[in-house]
């Protein structure tokens, strides 16, 4: 049996369906999405392992425009490996709005965020991730 989700709440709904019942999502809408706008709704996947599989790809693709979502996740998000995975991405990005997100989770609960930011800080240019990528200016090793 094939289900059928809507694309903005993430619920099974009916196939032939035009309004989303639960979030009145126009489901037309989602057909006219550019694959990009697409990859950004699908970090609401109810699944933790394809959202990560979504942020990881958002993060190869360097996707600002997914860094909003990012923010809006992060607040109500309590599992360290997806956020790690949005630190990864958000580092990948490296728009200033991405390194504000950054700057304010060094301080960030979980001690395997706050470090891996650390980490990275300490790492020389053209060891991390590709050769364009500059932290904030902040080398302290
Ligand atoms: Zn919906």
């Amino acid at each position: 049996m094939i289900h059928f989700f809507c694309p903005s709440c993430w619920r099974v709904i009916s196939e032939n369906i035009i309004i989303c019942p639960y979030c009145h999502y126009d489901l037309r809408k989602f057909n006219t999405l550019g694959y990009d706008d697409k990859l950004i709704l699908s970090l609401r996947h109810p699944v933790k392992e394809i959202r990560r599989l979504i942020i990881f790809i958002i993060g190869l693709k360097k996707l600002k425009k997914a860094v909003a979502e990012f923010e809006r996740m992060i607040e109500g998000e309590d599992d360290p490996i997806i956020l790690l995975e949005i630190v990864k991405a958000l580092v990948k990005i490296n728009s200033k709005e991405a390194r504000e997100i950054l700057d304010k989770m060094r301080s960030h609960r979980f001690q395997i965020i706050s470090r891996y930011i650390e980490r990275i800080e300490c790492l020389p240019i053209k060891e991390f991730y590709d050769k364009t990528i500059i932290f904030n200016n902040r080398y302290t090793c």
